[in-house]
């Protein structure tokens, strides 16, 4: 087998340290053992994407030293794909529309004595799951502007008991209700992230999915969605976050820390990865092996 990675960042803005220790990651894990390392611009949210940050990304990439296999995708070419799996789920009848606003979710869940949480705060109530057969396709055929959701509890009971093995935690159950009934396909653009990153990583062929531990939580829906869709699972590797010297996530408010920036300020490379304490991950070649 051969093991292939990828790094997928966002062409919202140029690379910070946190993004080189991702790619890093990425990178050398592919390298070591002699595999394929690629490079995915996650670019459907066109509200917050600029043109000049691909090319940004991929010069900071090459300054790493960093080379990438093959072209890199962009995820505004494949929208055609991510509605065939949306119609999948849809004929599965694993995915309902939604037409609430953020306002309205908001109220509800302010109204609501216990409503249920998810890791990063409340998570969707629900409100259009139950919707009637009728009202639903009134609404849709009166042209209602809507999301899709993903109906967890519908796909906990299709997929059945399903596990992931990431290299550092090891194999781990998964909790299909963690994030609730998710947005697959957002009013807006029509798909979302999570649709997205899954139909990617089987497209491209994606191995080993490396990633910050912030993402570790929606590993648990990116397996089941797998699933549903039939796509091979991948071996995870969640890495720890590069953090500021109070222990905070680097944010927009440390700029200072770009790439672009460290680089103006003449430091080299070597210097800049020399930084990045990769929190004991052992990248070798037996453990990524391990499982595939
Ligand atoms: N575009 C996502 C990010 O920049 C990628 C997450 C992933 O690797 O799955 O956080």
């Amino acid at each position: 087998m051969i093991v292939r990675t990828r790094f997928a960042p966002s062409p919202t803005g140029r690379l910070h340290l946190g993004h080189a220790l991702a790619a890093k990651v990425a990178h050398d894990l592919a390298r070591l053992h002699g595999g394929e390392f690629l490079l995915r611009h996650e670019d459907i949210d066109a509200t917050r994407v600029r043109d000049e940050y691909y090319a940004g990304i991929e010069e900071d990439l090459r300054w790493l030293g960093f080379a990438w296999d093959g072209l890199a995708l962009r995820q505004t070419t494949r929208l055609a794909a991510y509605a065939a799996a949306l119609e999948q789920l849809r004929r599965l009848g694993l995915v309902y529309p939604c037409f609430c606003t953020r306002r309205e979710i908001e109220e509800e869940v302010a109204a609501m004595a216990a409503a249920p949480q998810g890791p990063e705060g409340p998570l969707y109530p629900g409100t259009c799951r139950g919707l009637g057969m009728e009202e639903r396709q009134q609404r849709l055929a009166a042209g209602s502007t809507h999301a899709w959701r993903l109906d967890a509890g519908q796909a906990a009971e299709r997929s059945g008991r399903l596990t992931f093995t990431d290299l550092r935690h090891g194999t781990l159950e998964v909790n299909p209700g963690l994030l609730g009934d998710v947005i697959l396909a957002r009013k807006d653009i029509g798909t979302a992230y999570h649709l997205a990153v899954v139909v990617d990583d089987a497209f491209q062929g994606i191995t080993h999915v490396t990633r910050g531990e912030d993402l570790l939580p929606s590993t648990h829906l990116h397996r089941l969605l797998q699933a549903l869709l039939g796509l091979p699972e991948p071996v995870y590797l969640h890495h720890p976050l590069v953090r500021d010297a109070q222990g905070r996530r680097l944010a927009k408010r440390h700029d200072a820390l770009a790439l672009a920036a460290l680089r103006q300020a003449a430091m080299l490379p070597a210097a800049v990865l020399a930084q990045l304490a990769d929190g004991g991950i052992n990248l070798a070649p037996n453990r990524a092996g391990r499982h595939g």
